[in-house]
């Protein structure tokens, strides 16, 4: 197997261009996993790691740009005030060593519907930078997965950046797994609120083939919530906006869970981030 290693950006565009189907590697912590248990064995790795780019952040233009290396650890340790729900979803990842390693663009290039920053991303309504040397395009997080593993990343592009909306109201991420920590989820949810704009995003995690959203549900809490003062919402409006966003999963039985519970799963989920997300509003999250 051969071993890229560019010592520029440009470089590793080059690189990917003369050899689409080299592997990249940030972190490792899936490409390794992948090579350890011989479910991959590509031609050649290309090694972004040491690349100075992919690891810097910077606010710009109303947004956070995450270049595709910033790990968990740095999300959760610096950026949970520039992108809260993803924050929560980074310290809900592994353990500190993953969290150490693991990286946003990693998560955005296995894209396993089960990856913990995706419902962030597509609740807030983040985009993702995706380079060649043909130039730079950006995605909607929304529309970049395909399906398990696959997305809209051509073989010749590398995923540069993640570009996060500045937050504008209260956010929340929640995660259902078999214990609490070093768990893959059986389902996540996440809402992002704007305050501003009055609108209101979901993201689904592990129910579906790629990350979901509902945009019934989005438009039944936007016209519900109570943008004067956060009441909490009644017994009722919390459990229709719950059954709005389980019925926008698309789940399976697996080894993880059943699709049944998945669902349930997601209406509780969803049922408290409402009610998580009025008590911030209260407490001034606008
Ligand atoms: C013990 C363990 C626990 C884990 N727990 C969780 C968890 O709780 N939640 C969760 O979401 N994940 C979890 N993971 C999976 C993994 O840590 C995450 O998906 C992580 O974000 C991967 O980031 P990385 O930088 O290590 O990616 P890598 O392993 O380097 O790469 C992952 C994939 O992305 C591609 N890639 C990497 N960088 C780029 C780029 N710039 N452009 C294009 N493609 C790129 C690679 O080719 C590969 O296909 C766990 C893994 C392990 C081993």
């Amino acid at each position: 197997m051969e071993f890229l290693s560019p010592s520029t950006w440009e470089e590793a565009l080059a690189a990917k261009s003369g050899r689409p189907e080299a592997v990249p590697i940030t972190g490792g912590t899936d490409v390794m996993v992948e090579l350890n248990f011989d479910r991959r064995r590509p031609g050649a790795l290309l090694d972004l790691s040491r690349l100075p780019e992919p690891a810097q952040w910077r606010a710009e233009g109303g947004h956070l740009r995450l270049g595709a290396a910033v790990t968990y650890t740095a999300i959760v340790e610096h950026l949970a005030g520039h992108a809260p729900a993803l924050a929560q979803a980074a310290r809900s990842v592994a353990s500190p060593q993953i969290r150490n390693r693991g990286s946003v663009g990693g998560n955005l290039g296995s894209a396993s519907p089960a990856g913990d920053c995706h419902p962030p991303l597509v609740a807030a309504g983040a985009e993702v930078e995706l380079a060649s040397v043909r130039g730079v395009r950006r995605v909607p997080a929304r529309e970049f997965y395909l399906g398990p593993g696959s997305s809209v990343r051509e073989a010749d592009e590398l995923i540069s950046a993640v570009l996060v909306p500045a937050p504008a109201g209260p956010q929340q991420f929640s995660k259902i797994g078999t214990r609490n920590a070093m768990v893959i989820a059986v389902a996540s949810f996440c809402l992002v609120l704007d305050a501003g704009a009055r609108t209101v995003g979901t993201g689904i995690g592990s129910a579906g083939p790629r990350p979901l959203r509902s945009p019934e549900a989005e438009a039944f809490l936007a016209a519900e919530f109570d943008w004067e003062g956060g009441a909490e919402p009644s017994e009722a409006a919390a459990r229709h906006f719950g059954a709005l966003v389980a019925a926008a999963a698309e789940p399976i039985d697996d080894v993880r869970g059943t699709a049944a519970y998945r669902r349930h799963a997601l209406a509780v989920m969803a049922r408290r981030a409402w009610v998580w997300c009025a008590a911030d509003y209260r407490k001034g999250a606008r």
